[in-house]
């Protein structure tokens, strides 16, 4: 089916909040104990490679990918694994998580060495075995997306410096802190998947990082840095697309539609880091903000409790209402503070009672500000009509389906109407019509 609309961007215009922007990053504590689910990434759930009793160390492989869309999982610690049980992640589904008790050696796996890249299979080899996944928060396994039928296919390798969710500065703080890393990882990639040109997409709000990447790139015109407009939600995959390329990727299609790979700058960062170590993706930086005494930037080992995680920023500041995993547009709650860090957690927040509740919702004024705020150029309200009235064939005509549930509907919304978990509804309720047909 043909697109209908045109991306313009429009967005919501929030508050930024990017209170860690210059805060440097350190190193939190090795915890006592790391809890690692084998579902931290989109796709089929790993399979634990260790029993109760077992020493593991730092890069240990504790998870099998199972299937083509997985990933795998390693320890962060060395130590004994002390548990394997059952744990309900944050989407409800129940998955085996492994426990490990930390020595306190963080004693490296023997086995750890820079993977034998060649070609252009054991590159995305390699990035399997990393158990590399979008770092951005999105978590779909990186291999998959960089694993190509055709590679003549693809002219354009964008990297995704937008951050545009408010409080986060975890990727701000990779431009900063480690752009070396940034500039080597996207030349891997650029070299292995033989890429013409690659675009750094950055929002204006973080002037230090296009400083740092203009700096870099000078003298290699196949790169380029593009100032992005600080709009939510500037970083979704095809908002991106169209802000660095003028390509509008279809209704239902991929970025390599439009001849465009899509990457992370922390997962980039962390691909010149593997392939120089061979230490598999057993930490990420991360921001810690909202009601908490100290916010700042961790550098934290995957599988600590959050609860670790918060203490180090001097607890809880008043009265919390929840506590979540990303931002606060598209963030998830954490089941319970004992919850562990996952790898596409790209922030902590704690949502002030007052800012988690939501306002009752009063009757649509019919304002249209839901339809200006859009950015792929739904009509919400129009689509909610026809989700009340179980229209599925104009749940289609209206085209719901690429409703990514960015929240901007909702933000701007002044009725405080829950537009956003109208517009999921329609997309299942469509799901499910096409499936009857
Ligand atoms: S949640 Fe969906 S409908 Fe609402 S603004 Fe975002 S993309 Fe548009
Ligand atoms: S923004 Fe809210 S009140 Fe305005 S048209 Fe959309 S749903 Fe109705």
């Amino acid at each position: 089916m043909k697109n209908r609309f045109k991306r313009a961007a429009k967005g919501a215009r929030l508050a930024h909040n990017k209170n860690t922007q210059n805060i440097a990053t350190v190193d939190l504590p090795v915890p006592e104990k790391i809890l690692l689910p084998m579902q931290q990434h989109i796709g089929g759930t790993a399979v634990p490679m260790v029993k109760k009793g077992d020493q593991v160390y730092v890069g240990t492989l504790i998870g099998r990918a199972d299937g083509y869309v997985s990933a795998p999982i390693h320890s962060g610690v060395s130590g004994t694994v002390t548990d394997v049980r059952p744990i309900q992640i944050s989407s409800g589904a129940w998955v085996p998580a492994v426990e490990i008790t930390s020595d306190g050696q963080q004693a490296v796996d023997p086995a750890i060495a820079p993977p034998k890249v060649n070609d252009y299979e054991s590159f995305t080899t390699a990035i399997r075995n990393s158990g590399l996944v979008g770092l951005g928060g999105a978590g779909f396994p990186t291999a998959v997306k960089l694993t190509m039928k055709d590679l003549s296919v693809i002219d354009t390798l964008i990297i995704n410096g937008a951050e545009c969710e408010p409080y986060i500065t975890a990727d701000n703080r990779e431009f900063v802190e480690n752009p070396q890393d940034i500039i080597s990882g996207i030349l891997e990639v650029k070299k292995w998947l033989a890429i013409k040109n690659v675009i750094i997409g950055i929002e204006r709000n973080k002037p230090e990082a296009m400083d740092v990447m203009f700096s870099l790139i000078k003298g290699d015109p196949s790169i380029t840095v593009k100032p992005l407009p600080s709009v939510y939600p500037q970083g979704a995959e095809k908002i991106l697309i169209e802000s660095c390329t003028g390509r509008e990727v279809p209704r239902g299609g991929l970025p390599s539609d439009v001849g465009c790979i899509v990457m992370n700058v922390s997962s980039v960062a962390f691909v010149a880091s593997y392939l120089r170590t061979g230490m598999p993706l057993v930490a990420r930086r991360l921001t810690v903000d909202g009601a908490v005494a100290e916010p700042r930037n961790l550098r934290v080992i995957v599988g600590t409790p959050i609860r670790e995680v918060l203490d180090y920023c001097g607890g809880l500041k008043g009265e919390v209402g929840e506590i979540i995993t990303g931002g606060p547009m598209m963030g998830v709650s954490v089941v319970a503070p004992a919850f562990p860090i996952h790898k596409q957690n790209n922030a902590v927040l704690a949502l002030p009672r007052a800012a988690a509740q939501l306002p009752p919702a009063g009757e649509c004024i019919h304002c249209g500000r839901c339809i200006e705020a859009c950015p792929i150029g739904l009509s919400p309200v129009i689509i909610a009509k026809a989700y009340n009235a179980q229209n599925v064939d104009e749940l289609d005509r209206l085209m719901v389906d690429p409703c990514m549930e960015c929240g901007s509907c909702s933000y701007v919304c002044p009725a405080k109407r829950p537009v956003t978990d109208t517009m999921r509804l329609a997309k299942a309720m469509l799901r499910k019509g096409a499936k009857k047909k």
